[in-house]
């Protein structure tokens, strides 16, 4: 038997027979996990308030063998998050921002960065953070935790370093920027300035507790946004499903 207690990000749950609730969640140590609470709608007294979405709660939980669902034996709420999800706009991006951790970090691979990541951003949008803001910080952090960090070092096709002038073409087959000698800005190839450039730089390093100047600036975020629709798009392999509510 293995009886855990930590703090954990309800991410989903779901209605599980008569009187039971199934539900995902996301915690720092087992990363990624799905568990039962039993009678959780009937008798709602050991799991008060504590199984929103999106809610951060202090969590025990069990399972008798390695390969079996989590059985959750109480709960207790830390912060409701109330915002995510009675604001529509705050709701479908926590859904995206949830989906993507869940696809970087499938179950139970400990995650203790990407955990901080989930809480640090639901925070910063229950705080009025602008959501394009935290969007962006978000899936730059989440890919580069995720091992797809973005080469900004050199061009990845004559290999001149980048020093920090001019526009840079974003590769998506190649994880990483060329220089305009070798590939044009397109749709398919979107380029960026070197504002954006030093901003995802920042965003790609450790330390996610201050967003780098250069998000404040509009162009920065445009130009940071649809890198990473084509980044994340190839690197996973699939368009994500909260993706559609986000557009
Ligand atoms: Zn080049």
């Amino acid at each position: 038997m293995e009886h855990y207690s930590s703090q954990a990000l309800i991410l989903r749950i779901k209605d599980l027979g008569e009187s039971d609730l199934l539900v995902l969640f996301f915690a720092p140590e087992k990363g990624l996990c799905k568990g039962i609470a039993k009678a959780a709608r009937k008798s709602r007294r050991r799991f008060v308030n504590c199984l929103d979405h999106f809610s951060l709660s202090q969590l025990d939980y069990h399972r008798k063998k390695e390969n079996q669902l989590f059985l959750l034996d109480s709960c207790k709420l830390i912060q409701a998050y109330e915002a995510l999800r009675t604001d529509y706009r705050l709701l479908t991006l926590s859904s995206y921002l949830a989906e993507l951790a869940e696809t970087l970090f499938p179950l139970h691979v400990k995650a203790d960065e990407m955990f901080e990541l989930l809480v640090r951003s639901f925070e910063l949008l229950c705080q009025g953070e602008a959501p394009e803001k935290v969007r962006i910080a978000f899936e730059g952090r989440a890919m580069a935790m995720g091992g797809y960090a973005i080469n900004l070092e050199c061009c990845c096709g004559c290999g001149r370093a980048y020093k920090g002038e001019g526009r840079a073409v974003f590769v998506t087959e190649k994880g990483g920027i060329s220089c305009l000698a070798c590939r044009k800005e397109s749709k398919r190839y979107p380029g960026m300035g070197p504002k954006s450039v030093r901003a995802l730089k920042e965003i790609q390093g450790p330390g996610y507790d201050n967003f780098p100047s250069g998000l404040s600036n509009k162009e920065v975020l445009e130009e940071l946004k649809m890198i990473f629709r084509q980044h994340i798009l190839y690197r996973l392999g699939k368009r994500l499903k909260t993706l559609k509510y986000l557009e």
